[in-house]
This record gives C-alpha cells, structure tokens and sequence, in this order.
C-alpha cells in the first residue's frame, strides 16, 4: 500500500484538522503518513490517535525552514516524537519568529494599502503555526487579491512587495539537532533551492550528508515521472534514501490530493521500511 510522507494540517497551514487528515488517508488507501506541520508538533497526538481508529500508520514529524540565500531549502524531520529534546526545544522560538515577521508583513501591507487585522490572519490559522498561506487567505476575502498565486507572486514570496523573512536556523545546526533528536532528516522538494548545476547539487548533498542528512524527497507532489527516476538515482549515488510526499496542504492546494500530489505519486511502502530502518543510526 502507498504512504505520504509530507502532509500538513491545521495545526500550521492545511486545512484538514489532523483527525480530517488521517481519515482522508484511509480513503486515499493510504497505509501510513507523516504529519509535517511547519515549526509545531502540536497535531500529532490527536493524528496518531486517529491513526489507530483507522488503521493509518502515522509518522510524527515536522518541516522546517533553513537558512540559504539561493532559494528555499526546507527540511523533513521524521520521527520527531512530540516531547522534549534538543530540536523539539527550538520549535517554539522559530515560532516566535514568525510572529514578529507576520506583524512586519501586516505593517507592509497597511503601508501598501491593504489594511489587515493580525488577529484576523491568526484566527485564520486557529491558533497554530501561523504561515503565509493564512496570511494569503485574508487577502482574498478582504478581495486584495483574486487566488492565492498573486498573493505569492505580487505580495509574499521571497520577490513580494511585502515579503519579510524571518530567523531560520542553519542547515548543519539543523542536521544536528535533528539527527540528537532521533529523527530521520529528510531535504525536501529540491527544485525549491535555486540550484541548475549538478556540481553544486552534489557538493550540498555531499555536505549535507556529511551533517547528518539521510533522505532527499524524490517523488514529490509535483514530479513528473522521469524527473522522479533521474533524482531517485541521484539519491542514491549519494547514499540518501529516496523519500517521497504530496505536501498536502488541503483546500489552501485544491490541485494536490493525498498520496498521489498533482502527478499520480504513489509511494511505495518500502521506502518507509528503509527510512526507518536507518532511524537511531546517527
Ligand atoms: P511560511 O511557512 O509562512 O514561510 O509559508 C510557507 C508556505 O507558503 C509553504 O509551505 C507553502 O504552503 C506556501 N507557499 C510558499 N510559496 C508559495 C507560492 N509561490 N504559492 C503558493 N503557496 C506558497
Ligand atoms: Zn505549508
Ligand atoms: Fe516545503
Ligand atoms: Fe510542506
């Protein structure tokens, strides 16, 4: 049976409350997901639980944000049980950092004469990690923006007028604490590191590997097929494991269904037998 090992819900910016999330994978036929919630692992105790309702194995983990001008280099950290430790401790102050870059994005806004509420835009998110998709979503209502693209492209990605970043922590320290914390640290979605020379690709996950890194997500939800087999034999000429997720984000990526992304995915339970089987290792 597949499995999805990417996928977010309420408690940062899905719309699937994690109980919702794990019940659509079971419909998906889904044997297990990871929930990777943005800097939080507040929804996984309610996600597991449902899990054993439905019969869904779930992973806990998380995705985090990391510091690298070329683009943006996201990290999946499977097995982060949600309890203390060396990265769980940090969470909190990477959310704090998003709440003074949201109150930043507000004043642009007002300044561009789009007045918001941040309290709108954190009830938009219902008191989880609040991101910038919550921020797009107001947008819209307020009728600033016609669909969630232009809120990305003319106002809040990384070329938006008022577009403000945040503190992020380094891609070693990352790794490191990852890997003390017990967790499987996973590069996500690849095309997002601003990165055309496969020289440089392998130099990073040379370095990479050597901080700690032990999967690349090669089946993601928007690769075509033989992108998907040329990184799943890069992956392995690096001797990192080849992950594979939708990031499921529900309503917020209309166009993404669990398991399968915008392309068909399907990802093989095995892989997951092998990314566990390297659990612990570090
Ligand atoms: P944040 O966590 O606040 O930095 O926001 C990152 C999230 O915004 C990502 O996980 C995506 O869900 C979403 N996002 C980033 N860039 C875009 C884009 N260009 N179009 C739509 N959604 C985006
Ligand atoms: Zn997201
Ligand atoms: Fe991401
Ligand atoms: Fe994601």
């Amino acid at each position: 049976m597949p499995v999805d090992l990417h996928t977010h819900s309420t408690a940062s910016d899905g719309t699937d409350s994690p109980s919702q999330l794990v019940r659509v994978a079971a419909r998906a036929g889904l044997s297990a997901i990871a929930l990777t919630d943005h800097d939080i692992l507040s929804g996984i105790d309610e996600a597991s639980a449902a899990g054993i309702e439905h019969g869904v194995e779930v992973i806990p983990g998380v995705e985090l944000s990391l510091d690298w001008d070329k683009g943006g280099m996201h990290l999946i950290v499977l097995w982060l049980e949600p309890r203390a430790g060396p990265l769980q401790d940090r969470l909190e102050g990477l959310r704090a950092g998003r709440d003074d870059r949201n109150a930043s994005i507000v004043a642009r806004l007002g300044d561009l004469g789009m007045p918001v509420d941040l309290q709108e835009i954190e009830a938009e998110a219902g008191g989880g990690s609040v991101g910038r998709p919550h921020i797009a979503s107001v947008l819209m209502k307020h009728g600033y923006v016609p669909d969630f693209d232009t809120a990305f492209e003319e106002l809040l990605g990384a070329h938006g007028t008022a577009y403000v970043g945040r503190p992020r922590l380094g891609m070693e320290e990352a790794l490191s604490l990852a890997v003390g914390s017990g967790g499987v640290p996973i590069l996500a979605h690849p095309h997002t590191l601003g990165i055309d020379n496969r020289f440089e690709m392998a130099d990073l996950m040379d370095r990479m590997r050597e901080a700690g890194l032990l999967g690349i997500e090669c089946l993601y939800g928007s690769y075509h097929r033989p992108g998907r087999d040329g990184m799943v034999a890069m992956a392995r000429r690096f001797g990192l494991i080849p992950s594979g997720g939708s990031d499921y984000h529900g309503t917020y990526k209309p166009d993404v269904a669990i398991g399968l992304g915008r392309v068909g995915l399907g990802v093989p339970d095995e892989i997951l037998t092998e990314l566990e089987s390297v659990r612990g290792l570090r």
